[in-house]
C-alpha cells in the first residue's frame, strides 16, 4: 500500500474471540432492569418480582429461538465456564458407575479439559482425541473412542482460537449410537453460524453473553427434555433454575442476553458476509506484503469472523509491541515468565517456533473496513521490523 490509510479510531480491537463490545442497544436494554424494575424475578408474591420474573422468561424464549431449543431447555448461569462445568461433571456425577468413559478433544477450552481432567479423580476415565492438521475431529476416530462403553462425548462447535466449525450433528448422531450422552459447547458459535440444538440432537450445550456482543457474567445451558438428561447440580441453594443452579437471575445481565440473541437472529446473515469480505480484505493485503503467511484451521470449515496466522519471520510478541495500538492474540497462554505456545496450534501439529509466530485476529460487529486497512498497514510495517505507522502521534496522542 502506497498512501498511509485513514486513521481509525484508536486502539483498533481485534480479538473478538477474546470478547465483544457489549452493543450498546443491549446496554440499552439492561439499563432500567438495573434501576427501575429491580425486583427479584424469584419474589413473584409483588408486581416487581413478577414484572421481572415475566423479562427474564420473554429473555429465555429469545436464546431459546437462536439455538433451536424449547425454553424450558435453558438454565440461565454465569456463563460458558460455568455451563461447561455443571454439563461435564453434573452428568457424570448423576450417571455414576456403569460407564467411565468420558470423550473429548484436545483443542477444547480450557475449562471443558480441566473439567474432564478434574473427573479422573472420582474414577472415570478421561479421553482427549487428536485432531487433523486442519483442526476438524476425524469422525472415525471419535468411532474408535467408543468402542469403550462411554458416559460423555464433548465436542466444541467452533474453535475460539482457530475458528473451525465442527459437523456437530454427525458427531452426536455417532455418540447416540454408542449410548453416549453428547455436549457442545456453542460460546463461539452463537449468532456466527446457525444453531439448530433439537435438530442437531445434541444433549446439553453452553453458551456465553460476551461473546456474540451480550454482557460479561451471564450464559446458559442448553438440557434436553425429550429423552431427558439428568445432572447433579454444582450448587446447594435455593433451588432455582429447576434445581440445575441454586442463586438469584440476575436479571439485567439475563435481559441483556435476550436481546443480544434478538439481534444476532435479525442480523447474523447479513453480518456474516461483511465479515467475511472484511477477512478477505485482510488476508488479501497481508498476502500481498508478506507471501509467505499461512492461514491456521480448515479455510472451508470455518466462521468468517476469524483468521490465525503464522508469519515467516517475526515473533507475535514482537508484531504486538511494535503495533501496541493494535488488539490481537497471540494464542499463548502466560505462565510466570514463559510463554508457552498454544496446545491448540500444538495439536494441529505445528512447532513451537511456528506458533510463536502466529497471531489470532477476531473481527466483529464494530469492526469498520478502516480498522482493517490499518491493521493490514501496521502489521505489514511491524513484520519488516518497523514501528507501525502513525505511532508516534498516536503517542503524543
Ligand atoms: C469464552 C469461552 C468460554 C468461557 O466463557 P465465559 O462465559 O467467559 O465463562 C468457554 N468456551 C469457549 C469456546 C469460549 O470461547
Amino acid at each position: 500500500m502506497s498512501s498511509p490509510p485513514p486513521r481509525p479510531n484508536r486502539p483498533v480491537y481485534l480479538d473478538n474471540q477474546a470478547t465483544t463490545r457489549c452493543d450498546p442497544r443491549v446496554v440499552a436494554t439492561m439499563l432500567p432492569w438495573f434501576t427501575e424494575h429491580y425486583g427479584n424475578p424469584h419474589s413473584v408474591e409483588h408486581v416487581m418480582g413478577t414484572e421481572a420474573e415475566a423479562a427474564v422468561e420473554d429473555a429465555r424464549t429469545q436464546v431459546a429461538a437462536l439455538v433451536g431449543a424449547d425454553p424450558k431447555e435453558l438454565v440461565f448461569t454465569s456463563g460458558a465456564t460455568e455451563s461447561n462445568n455443571i454439563a461435564i461433571k453434573g452428568a457424570a456425577r448423576f450417571a455414576g458407575n456403569e460407564r467411565r468413559r468420558i470423550v473429548t478433544v484436545a483443542t477444547e477450552h480450557k475449562c471443558v479439559l480441566e473439567s474432564v481432567a478434574d473427573l479422573a479423580a472420582e474414577g472415570f476415565e478421561p479421553v482427549f482425541l487428536p485432531v487433523r492438521p486442519d483442526g476438524l475431529l476425524d469422525p472415525d476416530v471419535l468411532r474408535a473412542a467408543l468402542d469403550v462403553p462411554t458416559l460423555l462425548v464433548t465436542v466444541m462447535t467452533v474453535n475460539n482460537e482457530i475458528g473451525v466449525v465442527q459437523d456437530i450433528a454427525a458427531l452426536a448422531a455417532i455418540s447416540k449410537q454408542a449410548g453416549a450422552l453428547f455436549h457442545t459447547d456453542i460460546a463461539q458459535a452463537v449468532g456466527k453460524v446457525p444453531i439448530d440444538l433439537s435438530a442437531w440432537k445434541v444433549d446439553l450445550a453452553s453458551v456465553s453473553g460476551h461473546k456474540f456482543y451480550g454482557p460479561k457474567g451471564v450464559g446458559a445451558l442448553y438440557v434436553r427434555r425429550r429423552p431427558r438428561v439428568r445432572l447433579t447440580p454444582l450448587f446447594s441453594g435455593g433451588g432455582q433454575e429447576r434445581g440445575l443452579r441454586s442463586g438469584t437471575l440476575p436479571s439485567p445481565l439475563i435481559i441483556g442476553l435476550g436481546e443480544a440473541c434478538r439481534l444476532a437472529q435479525a442480523e447474523m446473515a447479513e453480518e456474516a458476509q461483511r465479515l467475511a469480505s472484511l477477512r478477505d480484505r485482510l488476508l488479501d493485503h497481508l498476502r500481498a506484503a508478506i507471501p509467505d503467511i499461512v492461514v491456521n484451521g480448515s479455510t472451508e470449515a470455518r466462521i468468517p469472523g476469524n483468521l490465525n496466522l503464522t508469519f515467516p519471520v517475526a515473533t507475535a510478541a514482537d508484531l504486538m509491541a511494535r503495533v501496541p495500538d493494535l488488539c490481537v492474540s497471540t494464542g499463548s497462554a502466560c505462565s510466570s515468565a514463559t510463554i508457552e505456545p498454544s496446545y491448540v496450534l500444538r495439536a494441529l501439529g505445528l512447532s513451537d517456533d511456528d506458533a510463536s509466530r502466529t497471531l489470532r485476529i477476531g473481527i466483529g460487529r464494530f469492526t469498520s473496513p478502516a480498522d482493517i486497512d490499518y491493521a493490514a498497514a501496521a502489521l505489514t510495517a511491524a513484520h519488516a521490523g518497523a514501528p507501525a505507522p502513525g505511532i508516534e502521534q498516536f503517542a503524543q496522542a
